[in-house]
């Protein structure tokens, strides 16, 4: 075997996983399809403290800081939820993945970039993976343990075949100038028509920038979606007075994987990040979620290393620990989605203003967290008045009342 480990994909995840095995002691490739890292970016870069943290990334790359948000309900229902404390963190992250990037190469991985993975053969004692560089040209690679952390069209989970997200969220979203991008609070814009099945969003960026952005859900059976990029302009035209001097600096797009990966390993393979749709089903936010997911990666990866064993069974482990790290709330927030696509135009409008009192402004903004969405919707199942009406009978029997 050339290496012990060859991690698909550079971004966040996998540059991650790779910095704590080679740390570990073992051989390490990541292999990049893209030219650089961190280009072209595709995330709008909404992050926890916790999850800058746990990705060692230096707080310069932190751009703005968010005190909260204003949610924008179909009609003129807003919901204005503005903290004391830092809810959120905006960041650059093309910075934050190359120093991902930095981390992983100075623990001693190696890292080939403009090196697309295109084929995997299993081999005595490990995996062979043929890549191919800019020029079409074949490269043969071979490693005792594979890793997929090749995003949500991973080609390792689809030589597997064992990927099937829920459901795919297609987003089209722009770093654009704008003077909304020197508040503090972050703008949502829920409405059926404007954003089926998915959400609107302003993230200021400080410095007079923003990040704006839109999504489109293809949903179980459905063939066909709204064009994302159509539904950002609606967006745009339709709040003026937020949009008004807005220039388009750069677009982007890209796809969201959603949903409960039932096994994210095979003998000698282990799937991690967008690979294996480690996402908050309710935002979309995945960088959090993927990190800590890729702790569990890595350490089942250190443990089979020492061990010589890449069983199926072995790798087992890792299914185990990254469902107690994270599986409970990618479980709440794919109920809590499931709601949320049931709710009309007229249901979300009139929850966002039921919501529009000083006491469930407070107790949102007390326990609201980035990550753990959950921490909250449990808070509102234990108050009485809110318990009654959206427990007993879902939201439905609120909207009667
Ligand atoms: C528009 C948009 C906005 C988002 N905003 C946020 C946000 O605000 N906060 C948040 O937490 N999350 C956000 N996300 C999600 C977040 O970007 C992802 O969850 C995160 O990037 C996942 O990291 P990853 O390393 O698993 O995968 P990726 O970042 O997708 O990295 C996978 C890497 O693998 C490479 N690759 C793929 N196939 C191959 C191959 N065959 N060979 C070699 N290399 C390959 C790709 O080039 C890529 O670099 C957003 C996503 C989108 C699309």
């Amino acid at each position: 075997m050339n290496y012990d480990v060859i991690v698909v994909g550079g971004g966040p995840v996998g540059c991650a996983v790779a910095r704590d095995i080679a740390a570990a002691g073992y051989r390490v490739l990541v292999l990049e399809e893209h030219q650089e890292i961190g280009a072209p970016v595709q995330c709008a870069g909404l992050i926890s403290k916790r999850a800058l943290e746990i990705s060692r990334v230096p707080s310069t790359v932190v751009l703005n800081r968010l005190n909260g948000a204003v949610v924008y309900a179909p009609g003129e229902n807003i919901l204005r939820l503005e903290g004391k404390k830092v809810y959120a963190l905006v960041i650059d992250r093309r910075a934050f993945d190359r120093s991902l990037a930095e981390q992983a190469k100075y623990a001693g991985a190696e890292m080939i970039c403009g090196m697309r993975a295109v084929k995997f053969t299993y081999v005595p004692e490990g995996i062979l993976v043929e890549a191919k560089n800019g020029e079409g040209e074949s490269c043969f690679f071979s490693g005792r343990l594979l890793i997929g952390a090749d995003g949500h069209n991973s080609a390792v989970a689809r030589w597997l075949g064992i990927y099937q997200p829920l459901e795919k969220v297609f987003l089209y979203a722009a770093e654009v100038s704008l003077s909304e991008g020197n508040g503090r609070l972050a703008h949502i814009f829920l409405d059926r028509g404007l954003a089926p099945g998915w959400f609107g969003w302003i993230f200021p960026a400080g410095n007079d920038r923003a990040r704006v952005g839109i999504g489109s859900p293809l949903l179980g059976t459905e063939s066909k979606r709204e064009s994302p990029r159509l539904l950002f302009n609606q967006l745009v035209n339709r709040y003026p007075f937020l949009f008004r001097e807005m220039k388009v600096l750069q677009n982007t797009s890209g796809v969201i994987p959603i949903g409960f990966l039932r096994q994210a390993y095979a003998a000698h393979v282990l799937l991690v990040g967008d690979a294996a749709a480690h996402t908050k089903p309710v935002s979309g936010g995945g960088l959090y979620f993927g990190l800590r997911a890729g702790e569990d990666c890595a350490g089942t990866a250190i443990k089979a290393l020492r061990a010589r064993n890449f069983t199926l069974d072995f790798l087992s482990a890792y299914q185990e620990k990254w469902e107690a790290t994270i599986g409970q709330e990618i479980c709440c927030g794919l109920k809590h989605r499931e709601v949320f696509l049931e709710m009309k135009n007229e249901e979300i409008s009139l929850l966002v203003s039921f919501l529009n009192k000083p006491i469930w402004q407070k107790l949102i903004l007390k326990y609201s967290d980035l990550d753990y969405h959950s921490w909250l919707a449990a808070r509102l199942a234990f108050v009485p008045a809110w318990a009654s009406h959206f427990l007993s009978g879902g939201l439905k029997n609120l909207i009667k009342k």
